[in-house]
């Protein structure tokens, strides 16, 4: 059994010929082995992927496929321009229509802005944990922080019933202790120095989970094999395997992520119960995903 808690459909890429329909996505999870994908909306963010890809795009693809696709929904922050917006109107029709999560959040905006903690609070409510994407540059997309993250930490310490899922280049990028300068929007490279945010923040709050998606997640976790493998056995209980996959030519190859839980198995690097939560167990009982055969082999 496979879950995939990252995936992606619509016009992601400016390049039109990558537009992902479901169809596609569904030959990438036959193609890869994945059995159920949770489907992320972007489109909500002007900072995200333009079009074809907002929650109503999603659940319509989710409709298509209800047994092997699980849709994410995604709400702006600046919904309101205010710190007190009331977003039960949308979190309550979109939990009643299937939506297990919010994500993926990546507004231009700091991680702790009162905006977002409301946001945050009100996903709890509603049973949604909610999946974040982190990247410092000044452009672009993603949520902010400063060096140690210390306003993930504000909103862990302030949203006590939120679960978060990390996942972002500047997220991981704070595995280690030591970021090399102008590195931390990107994929830092070599052994990771011990008393990084990240395991810090995922030891001492119950409610920080990452996913292993997209090249960030799958660097941080091999550069320093050793490292990664430790950090794979301790967090086994709140890490979750994801794709991120948004070209629809992603489907001629085995995807990198894919390949390194391959790898896990094949090689026995991980116990076979660490392996089985990372694959899907953490990801059906945080999501609880009812339709996912308890007891069946990773
Ligand atoms: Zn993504």
């Amino acid at each position: 059994m496979l879950i995939d808690v990252h995936g992606h459909i619509g016009r992601v890429l400016p390049d039109r010929r990558e537009f992902v329909d479901v169809t596609n996505l569904i030959a990438k999870m036959d193609a890869w082995g994945i059995d159920t994908t949770c489907i992320l909306a972007l489109s909500e963010h002007p900072e995200g992927a333009y079009l074809e890809c907002d929650t109503e795009d999603i659940i319509a693809a989710c409709a298509r496929y209800p047994t092997r696709l699980v849709p994410f929904c995604l709400i702006d922050p600046r919904y309101g321009n205010r710190a007190d917006m009331d977003f039960t109107h949308l979190l309550e029709e979109y939990t009643a229509r299937g939506c297990k999560g919010l994500g993926e959040l990546l507004p231009k905006m700091e991680f702790d802005d009162p905006r977002c903690l409301n946001l945050y609070r009100q996903a709890a409510r509603f049973g949604l944990p909610v999946l974040f994407d982190m990247q410092d540059r000044p452009e672009g997309y993603g949520l902010r922080d400063e060096y140690g993250l210390p306003r993930l930490e504000r909103a862990l310490r302030e949203c006590p019933e939120t679960v978060f899922i990390g996942h972002g280049p500047t997220f991981w990028a704070e595995i280690s202790a030591e970021v090399p300068d102008g590195r931390r929007s990107s994929y830092p490279t070599g052994p990771v120095v011990r008393g990084g945010a990240v395991p810090r923040l995922m030891r001492q709050y119950a409610n920080l989970w990452a996913d292993t998606s997209a090249g960030s997640g799958n660097n941080a976790l091999t550069r320093d094999p050793a490292f990664g493998l430790e950090f794979l056995d301790e967090f086994q209980d709140k890490l979750m395997f994801g794709t991120d996959s948004c070209k629809r030519s992603d489907v001629d190859a085995i995807y990198p992520n894919v390949a390194t839980l391959r790898d896990l198995k094949a090689n026995r690097k991980l116990s076979d119960e660490a392996l089985e939560k990372i694959a899907w167990r953490n990801a059906a009982r945080l999501l609880r995903l009812s339709a996912v055969p308890c007891g069946t082999p990773a």
